[in-house]
């Protein structure tokens, strides 16, 4: 899904928040939520108003790489920004592959590969012992460099072969607890949504802002 470039110089800076995603997808969920707790603003997504590198994820947390991403989009454009980083924990790896999701098997965001990992370093661990988590934290850097942070989890199990025709990443190989038997790639986009990680951390994000209203 391709977006429209958008002119900067158009934009309301006290009405504007940049979401620092290439996925349209992500830009559409952030603004569905979002836009409750900050009615009259407009979200636009980061490549709309220009080609900008993306900063280097050096964080060894979601929250610090998710304000590297915000701060980094901030100091570009001057507008407030809103960045999201997530990613797969599970409990018999001891938390990996965290941080370094999108980049598991050494090249970033080859899913394939990383599923492939994932099962071979699970392959001796029993079903009981699976237990995961997908963990997401949403920043909101504002222009003069304050930060707001929303965390949220969807909690699951590592299954061992992969099922479902939905979703990215890791989907087919998690199976949430809140939809037993189905992997989240069987759940529709809605259906994730009503459950995800990011759907959480944005809602908490939301109630800090209601909190500081
Ligand atoms: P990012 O924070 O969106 O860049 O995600 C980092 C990586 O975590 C992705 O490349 C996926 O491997 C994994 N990941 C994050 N969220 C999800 C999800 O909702 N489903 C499946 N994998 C995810």
């Amino acid at each position: 899904m391709a977006l429209e470039k958008i002119d900067p110089s158009t934009l309301d800076p006290a009405a504007t928040i940049v979401v620092a995603t290439g996925n349209a997808h992500k830009l559409v969920e952030i603004e569905a939520i979002l836009s409750e707790a900050l009615p009259g603003t407009r979200f636009v997504a980061l490549g709309q108003l220009g080609d900008f590198d993306d900063p280097e994820e050096t964080g060894t947390t979601f929250a610090e790489n998710a304000l590297i991403k915000a701060h980094a989009a901030v100091a570009e454009t001057g507008l407030a920004a809103v960045a999201d980083d997530s990613g797969l924990v599970v409990d018999a790896l001891d938390g990996a592959p965290g941080v370094y999701s999108a980049r598991y098997a050494g090249v970033h965001g080859d899913d394939a590969a990383n599923n492939a990992k994932l099962m071979c370093e699970l392959a001796d661990v029993p079903e009981a012992e699976r237990t995961a988590r997908f963990m997401s934290v949403v920043a909101l850097v504002r222009a003069d460099g304050t930060e707001l942070t929303g965390t949220g989890a969807c909690e699951g199990h590592v299954g061992f072969e992969g099922r479902g025709e939905y979703g990215f990443g890791y989907d087919p190989f998690f199976l949430p607890n809140d939809t037993p038997g189905k992997t989240m790639a069987e759940l529709t986009p809605e259906e994730k949504n009503a459950i995800s990680h990011r759907s959480h951390a944005l809602k908490d994000l939301c109630s800090k802002l209601a909190d500081e209203a």
